[in-house]
């Protein structure tokens, strides 16, 4: 399949209109459409982030922090710790830097979006259970070769079985994966089937055209309804162009772009909830020291995953990755330092990921810039804490000499469980974990009552008719796996809704 899109310059020339136009090309926006252009509708997608072709993808991390991740990988929260809010930006989304992890969204999350938030007829769990399975067969959803797991995974597993606790080879959206260990710079060779090689050369296929380097500024509004939207050509705010929306506008830039893109068009203003309860899956890594090679820049980049402690709000993961990467983990500078990259070949890395508790907020501060704010509470702080005790219980299971702990107020390395004693007893206080959030949720949730939410159970928002929002903005809670999937499906049911809607 042809991976041609357009660049926002050609809306200069020529411009553009469309029945639908769809904000973000990421698992949402790609979803749209590839469902909406195959409903026959004409469709736009305007994408902030450029296009980086499969063949120029590079391994080393500043490459891809430069060409594929927002700000550069500085995107970050602020709170009591300062927490890197990690997020792709580029065709494709986030789908083409992250981990290629697939789950569906939890029947107990579902049930409580249903119980507590009125999203069951909007969101039947039976057409999602029937969308989940074309998304696994069109996504190639499988378990990794056992001849490229890497030993990263390996000992995860052999740590969870001595354990005696649940864990599984992880469900990927991945064909025929060649172990590279590369999936957070984007996958070299296209095996990841990430949206910018999936879902959007089929939108192509069928008719759709993807403008990159198109950075949405503004929905525009025509009596009452959504009628466009205003791009610039990314970095060069002074060339500014309106794309037509004859039908629709979807907005799916995600549960940080969406919200301030709401607020800098004026809409959602009568929920005052356009930007709050922010929530997301923290997580933090702890790095083991095994006599033996690991080595973590190969394997597939996560394949192997513990769900046992889910009910306690906590999820453990194989991560695989570059050494340039590994060294911002590592406890030490100057030669000690140098000394802990030497032992780079006999290192493991594992995460623990938290279902958070605490509600963030997403806004503009100082000058207009985008103020994101989020601090863990103590029960937070506290399930994190048990979680990076399990993790290191685990890595001594699997045979590791030493463990680098990762936590302010414990040694930098241990060499036995017993070191790692004083760990729940420490204050809980953020700053003792290097955290990253990568899973968001929330800012723009659905509900059926305008006073308590920004859109309505059509995905419709309140107060803009025929703009539709569908990333994980609109989820009412955080879902405690990787979101991708959910998020596809629920974008997947808007636009089938939407699509017969506009017949
Ligand atoms: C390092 C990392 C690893 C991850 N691993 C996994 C995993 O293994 N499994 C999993 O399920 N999830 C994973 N995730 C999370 C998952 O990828 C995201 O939750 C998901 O991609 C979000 O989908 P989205 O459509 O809401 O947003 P995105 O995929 O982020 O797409 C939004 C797109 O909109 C664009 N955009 C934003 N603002 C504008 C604008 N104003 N104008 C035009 N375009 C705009 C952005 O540039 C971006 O490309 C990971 C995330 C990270 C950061
Ligand atoms: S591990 Fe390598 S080959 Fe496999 S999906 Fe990730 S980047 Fe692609």
């Amino acid at each position: 399949m042809t991976e041609r899109f357009l660049d926002a310059a050609e809306l200069e020339s020529q411009g553009d209109a469309a029945d639908v136009v769809i904000i973000g090309s990421g698992a949402a926006g790609a979803t749209a459409a590839r469902v909406l252009s195959e409903r026959g509708l004409d469709v736009i997608v305007l994408e902030e982030g450029g296009h980086v072709p499969t063949a120029e993808r590079r391994s080393d991390m500043y490459s891809a922090f430069k060409a594929s991740w927002r700000d550069m990988g500085f995107q970050a929260a602020r709170g009591r710790a300062f927490t890197p809010v990690l997020q792709g930006s580029c065709v494709g989304g986030t789908t083409v830097i992250n981990g290629a992890i697939i789950h569906r969204l939890p029947e107990a999350i579902h049930h409580v979006w249903q119980t507590q938030y009125g999203l069951g007829a909007a969101l039947p769990y039976r057409r999602l259970a029937e969308i989940f399975d074309q998304l696994d067969a069109e996504l190639q959803v499988g378990t990794a070769p056992a001849e490229v797991f890497g030993e990263n995974n390996r000992l995860l597993q052999l740590g969870v079985e001595r354990l005696g606790m649940r864990g599984n080879a992880i469900r990927r959206n991945v064909a025929d994966c060649d172990g590279s260990a590369h999936c957070n710079q984007g996958c070299p060779r296209a095996r990841k089937q990430s949206m910018e090689v999936s879902f959007l050369p089929a939108a192509v296929s069928q008719g759709a055209r993807v403008y990159a380097r198109a950075k949405a500024t503004r929905i525009l509004s025509r009596g009452g309804h959504a009628s466009g939207v205003r791009i610039h050509v990314h970095g060069d705010p002074k060339r500014r162009y309106d794309v037509v929306a004859r039908r629709a506008v979807i907005l799916a830039a995600s549960a940080i772009q969406s919200p301030l893109l709401l607020s800098d068009s004026g809409v959602g203003r009568r929920s005052r909830l356009v930007g709050r309860r922010l929530q997301a899956h923290p997580g933090t890594g702890v790095v083991g020291v095994f006599d033996d090679p690991v080595d973590i820049s190969s394997g597939a980049t996560q394949g192997y995953e513990s769900t046992h402690y889910w009910d306690e709000r906590m999820k453990f993961e194989a991560v695989s990755m570059p050494l340039e990467f590994a060294a911002a983990r590592l406890p030490s500078i100057g030669s000690a330092l140098k000394r802990e990259l030497s032992l780079f070949k006999h290192l493991a890395i594992w995460g623990v990921q938290v279902r958070a508790e605490a509600h963030g907020r997403v806004g503009r501060g100082l000058f207009g810039g985008k103020r994101i704010d989020y601090d863990l509470g103590d029960r937070d702080v506290e399930t994190l804490k048990l979680g990076v005790l399990r993790l290191i219980e685990l890595m001594f299971a699997a045979g590791a000499r030493e463990v680098m702990p990762g936590v302010h107020g414990l040694p930098a390395r241990i060499s036995s469980l017993d070191d790692a004693a004083g760990l729940l007893g420490l204050s809980a206080d953020p700053r003792r974990f290097h955290c990253i959030a990568a899973h968001l949720f929330g800012t723009a949730v659905m509900g059926p009552d305008p006073s308590s939410s920004v859109v309505g159970v059509d995905f419709q928002a309140h107060d803009l008719a025929s703009l539709f929002v569908i990333d994980s903005s609109v989820f009412p809670t955080n879902l405690g796996v990787n979101p991708q999937h959910s998020i596809c499906a629920v974008a997947w049911l808007a636009s089938e809704q939407l699509a017969d809607r506009l017949r």
